[in-house]
């Protein structure tokens, strides 16, 4: 457990936030939204900002990608406090979580696929609910198996600083710690760091809503402080689908290498976001001075700014 962590207790620990990019792609529009925010909610609060770059996928980790994502926010202002760690270099923290969570019977080996996860799912679900189908001992003990969490029978809700109450229960199914290929899931990884890190508030896109629960789930399994958390709505794409790091023509580098301005990028995120009365060029230190209480609930749709299109 870092100082950070472990002070906690004592007293007030300073607010600490984390920009949490995977190197899979290129940084778009909806990162740098998510990361403005973060970024204003550090500074205006005297916090500080950790990079992490979540490279435990070798698969998914692209070529150049971590470099450009740095460059990225560079280029942005956004800069960060401490850092770059990377996630590929810190498999010893989640070896030691995953341990203790063994100690504690609370993780079992699995081995169904994913394909058999959601045949056997209900049509309903948003997304498939592992029915516990290995609970007292994998189905195929001669596949490979993953390692799953067992949920509790009421998930953990929690209050969302932007989206709000998240009813307890609502996310169900013990989920996957360890990959039957022996990557560390993400939702162990970001539990371990967020907390070894000392980070009290975590920003990022409302796509993870879902995941905060198992997370919560997670952090009071292992007895960790858990941070608040700020999710905000996904930037979609003129078309209305939402932005994919293939999205080339909505990636920053794209944006910028046609001629906008950071200015004009600051100026569409801050409007996008509710911040601003309107899509004018702003900077940064102008953007200090917003209200971040609330934001635009709404995905937002962006356009690329005139230089680009
Ligand atoms: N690495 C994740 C992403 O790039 C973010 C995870 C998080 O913020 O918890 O989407």
């Amino acid at each position: 457990m870092g100082y950070a962590g472990r002070v906690g207790f004592l007293m007030s620990p300073i607010h600490r936030t984390r920009f949490a990019p995977s190197p899979t792609g290129a940084m778009h529009l909806g990162h740098a939204r998510t990361h403005l925010l973060a970024w204003l909610r550090a500074r205006q609060l005297g916090g500080r900002v950790l990079m992490r770059i979540e490279d435990l996928d070798r698969q998914r980790t692209r070529a150049g990608a971590e470099e450009a994502l740095l460059r990225d926010h560079e280029w942005l202002g956004l800069e960060w406090d401490e850092g770059p760690v990377r996630q590929s270099q810190r498999t010893d923290f989640y070896a030691s979580a995953l341990s203790e969570l063994r100690d504690l019977g609370l993780v079992y080996a699995c081995s169904c696929t994913r394909r058999e996860v959601a045949a056997v799912s209900a049509p309903h679900e948003d997304e498939p609910v592992y029915p516990g189908t290995c609970r007292s001992g994998p189905r195929h003990p001669e596949r490979k198996t993953a390692t799953r969490f067992r949920m509790p029978d009421t998930s953990p809700g929690f209050t969302d600083i932007y989206a709000g109450v998240f009813e307890p229960g609502r996310v169900r199914g013990d989920f996957i710690v360890r990959r039957s290929d022996e990557l560390f899931a993400y939702q162990l990884a970001v539990v371990v760091d967020d907390a070894e890190q000392g980070v009290t508030e975590v920003v990022r896109a409302d796509d993870l809503l879902s995941s905060t629960p198992r997370q919560l789930a997670l952090y009071a399994a292992l007895g960790l402080t858990a941070p608040s958390f700020a999710h905000v709505p996904l930037v979609l794409g003129p078309t209305g689908a939402r932005l994919a790091k293939r999205d080339g023509a909505m990636g920053i580098a794209t944006l910028r290498e046609a001629g906008v301005t950071r200015e004009q990028l600051l100026g569409r995120l801050a409007f996008s976001l509710g911040l601003t009365a309107s899509e004018a060029p702003t900077s940064l230190d102008e953007l200090l001075g917003a209200d971040l209480s609330t934001i635009r609930r709404e995905p937002a749709v962006i356009d690329l700014p005139e230089a680009a299109s």
